[in-house]
């Protein structure tokens, strides 16, 4: 058996084609400000990534870019501005941030109709209630890719690797509401192919290049791949995608897979923290 290709990079495609339709429509701009602190590579290429796409649909783009040594009273500030600042939608923080600055503090003082990441605690505490208002951009995406199989999800058991407040903790609440079965495992699961071997869905986010093996994955399961590992300069995943795809059923590759669903998404939560705005 070889796994259908899950291809996150044509339906980040197609939902940016729908925003920007949507745009063209509104008399203002959806705006989108991206806070960045430091000189962080990695961070630097996430951003301008950012920038790309939310120019290429017709959003508006605000980048601070801000000194590594800034104190958390002038960077508190710079928040302040951008909560009140009208052209500005949805804003985030590019993370991770400084040692000496709280990242909680931080992303509290953003305005949670303004989240565009949706990390806040009052957009996280809806979620675990079931409104969800403003969803996390790459669980979202996540979801996304794993409906676009088309299989029916109720019933079905779900195992998210990992336990990170931005992926598997909301993935794991999203699959919940889909009526999925979720077992959630983390570093200290014992022995953790056990576990993965039993699922329908497997989620994976935990850093650690290509640690799940062929063996780990039961038959025809649904495998997604949110690690972003680099390895002698070249991008890869979570899951060993080359033996992997092997027995799964559908996998999505690294990169092309979740990593241009997350920007997507984080536009589509730009235009609804519009529209909530609108509603206020
Ligand atoms: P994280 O904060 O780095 O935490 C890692 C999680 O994995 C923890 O819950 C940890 O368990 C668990 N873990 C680590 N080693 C494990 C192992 N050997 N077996 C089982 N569980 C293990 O997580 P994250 O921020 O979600 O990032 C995970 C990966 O996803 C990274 O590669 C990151 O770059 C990538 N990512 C990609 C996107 C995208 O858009 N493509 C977005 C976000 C993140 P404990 O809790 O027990 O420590």
């Amino acid at each position: 058996m070889t796994a259908k290709i899950i291809d996150g990079k044509k339906t980040a495609e197609k939902l940016r084609a729908e925003l920007k339709k949507k745009a063209r429509k509104l008399k203002e701009k959806p705006g989108l400000a991206v806070v960045l602190v430091g000189e962080n590579p990695a961070s630097q290429v996430y951003v301008n990534m950012k920038e790309k796409k939310c120019n290429e649909i017709g959003f508006y783009f605000k980048k601070i870019v801000l000194p590594e040594n800034i104190s958390e009273e002038e960077l508190l500030g710079k928040i302040d501005e951008l909560n009140q600042d009208n052209k500005i939608h949805g804003m985030l923080v590019q993370l991770p941030l400084p040692k000496h600055i709280d990242e909680h503090l931080i992303i509290d003082a953003i305005l949670p109709y303004k989240d565009a990441d949706g990390f806040d605690p009052i957009n996280m505490g809806n979620l675990l209630i079931g409104k969800n208002v403003i969803v996390p951009a790459t669980p979202r995406g996540i979801i996304k890719l794993i409906e676009s199989t088309g299989i029916n999800l109720e019933g079905k058991h779900a195992v998210v690797v990992g336990r990170s407040n931005i992926v598997g903790k909301p993935v794991s609440i999203l699959l919940q509401q889909k009526n999925c079965t979720v077992t959630m495992c983390h570093s200290k699961t014992k022995p953790l192919a056990k576990y993965t071997k039993d699922a329908d869905i497997l989620v994976v986010a935990i850093g650690k290049p290509r640690a799940i093996t062929k063996d780990m994955v039961r038959e025809g399961a649904i495998v997604i791949d949110v690690g972003t590992n680099k390895v002698y300069d070249k991008l890869v995943g979570d899951v060993d995608f080359d033996e992997v795809k092997k027995v799964a059923g559908y996998i999505t590759p690294v990169p092309k897979g979740v990593g241009p669903m997350t920007i997507a998404c984080l536009l589509e939560n730009t235009l609804e923290c519009m529209e909530l705005q609108r509603r206020l």
